[in-house]
């Protein structure tokens, strides 16, 4: 039995598994090669609630627990990473306005983009501001009941194709972290502009764009919580993401060993299975062990988080052991398949190319490593 799970929790991961198999991982090949937005997913997604899984009942979401919601993104990564990484970015929007936001706009935004009509996106990242986002400059100015917002934020996931952005800006400058607000800004609203998908090694289908916003006239209404509390919100945000991180790693990481174990029976060498290798078992059993931890210390992290127990230290080890492990066990998978595995008939490469920015995104493994020293020295 998983540790940390309940019988609730297994049966929506199973039927997640199964969903997956069935819709998502047949269009996977195809979605990276042509680089096609993995939004053509959302309403199947929200046909099984995937797309509300991180959002209480109240607000239109599933209302399961954090150790669901991280079987959950495990099993959809395990059958396309760029649409998992969609619909991550979708949970950053919803949840800053869950955890940031008062009743009047949770009420406003969250139950579409849980029915999964309405696309979040979650724009921290700036050209000059990317590990270190409290060195930001979008600016948001007060006039009268509204804030006039100016600046660029970059990489952000979704972007073009969302109806909203969950925006970080300074409204008071000198405060530095202490004074960035949170703003939920539509994507129609002027002044907005989206650049061209910025290509990408992996996640082909979870487009990335530069966002500008010229002189945008926002409501105050939109303002998520008081003014200077968006920094916090965006810390809590990202303890939150980085667990999901953490499952599309073991999840891109599950489907590679998966692939590894079937490969080693049935490819033969001089008429024999290249299971018979003790170095290639030993490896295999590496693999398989790197990924049991990895999964251990994410399902703790999602359990303390289910518990409502602090859990910012253990969300930056999940991220930064599985995301790592990721990298490692997607590169074994890929040298056990040989020359097959670099071909792109095979989901080999891919699964190393997608792997790759869970290194990076949402804090990298330096910034993980950062925020666990501190939290040890503390
Ligand atoms: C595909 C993709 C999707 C993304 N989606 C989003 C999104 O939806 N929303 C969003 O806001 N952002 C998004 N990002 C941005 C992402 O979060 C940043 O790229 C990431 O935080 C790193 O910032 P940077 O690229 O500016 O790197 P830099 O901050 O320039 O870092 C460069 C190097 O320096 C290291 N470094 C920096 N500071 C320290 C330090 N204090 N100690 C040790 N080493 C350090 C880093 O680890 C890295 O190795 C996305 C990025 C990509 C590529």
């Amino acid at each position: 039995m998983t540790p940390f799970t309940t019988d609730d929790d297994r049966a929506i991961a199973d039927a997640i598994t199964r969903f997956a198999g069935e819709q998502i991982a047949p269009h996977a090949r195809a979605i990276d090669a042509e680089r096609r937005f993995a939004g053509e997913h959302l309403p199947a997604l929200a046909g099984i609630g995937l797309t509300g899984m991180n959002l209480p009942e109240a607000w239109g979401g599933a209302g399961v627990s954090a150790v669901a919601l991280y079987l959950a993104v495990e099993a959809l990564a395990g059958a396309c990473a760029s649409t998992t990484s969609m619909l991550t970015a979708h949970f950053l929007a919803t949840d800053a306005i869950l955890i940031g936001g008062d009743d009047a706009q949770r009420g406003r935004w969250l139950p579409e983009a849980a029915a999964g009509s309405r696309l979040g996106a979650f724009a921290l990242t700036e050209p000059r501001a990317g590990s270190n986002p409290a060195d930001m400059s979008t600016r948001a100015v007060r006039a009268g009941e509204a804030y006039r917002l100016t600046g660029t934020k970059h990489f952000i996931s979704n972007a073009a194709h969302a109806d909203f952005l969950v925006v970080f800006a300074l409204t008071d400058p000198a405060a530095k972290a202490r004074g960035i607000s949170a703003f939920v800004v539509e994507r129609a609203t002027p002044g907005v502009s989206v650049s061209a998908p910025e290509p990408t090694m992996g996640l082909r289908g979870g487009h990335v764009f530069e966002v500008r916003f010229d002189d945008c006239l926002i409501p105050a209404t939109c303002r998520l919580g008081p003014e200077g509390s968006g920094f916090r919100t965006a810390m809590k945000v990202l303890d939150n993401g980085r667990v999901e991180v953490a499952a599309t790693a073991t999840g891109i990481a599950g489907a590679a060993l998966e692939a590894t174990r079937g490969w080693l029976k049935v490819r033969q060498v001089e008429g024999e299975p290249i299971a018979r290798f003790q170095g290639l078992q030993w490896m295999l059993a590496d693999m398989a062990t790197d990924l049991e931890a990895a999964r251990l210390l994410s399902l703790r992290a999602a359990h303390l988080r289910t518990r409502q127990e602090r859990f910012s230290q253990q969300a930056a080890m999940a991220k930064l052991f599985a995301s790592e492990m990721a990298g490692r066990v997607t590169d074994q998978a890929l040298q056990i398949h040989g020359g097959y595995g670099y071909a792109q008939d095979l989901p080999l490469e891919r699964y190393v190319r997608d792997a790759r920015i869970l290194r990076i995104y949402e804090g990298s493994s330096e910034i993980q490593r950062n925020i666990i020293a501190r939290a040890q020295l503390a």
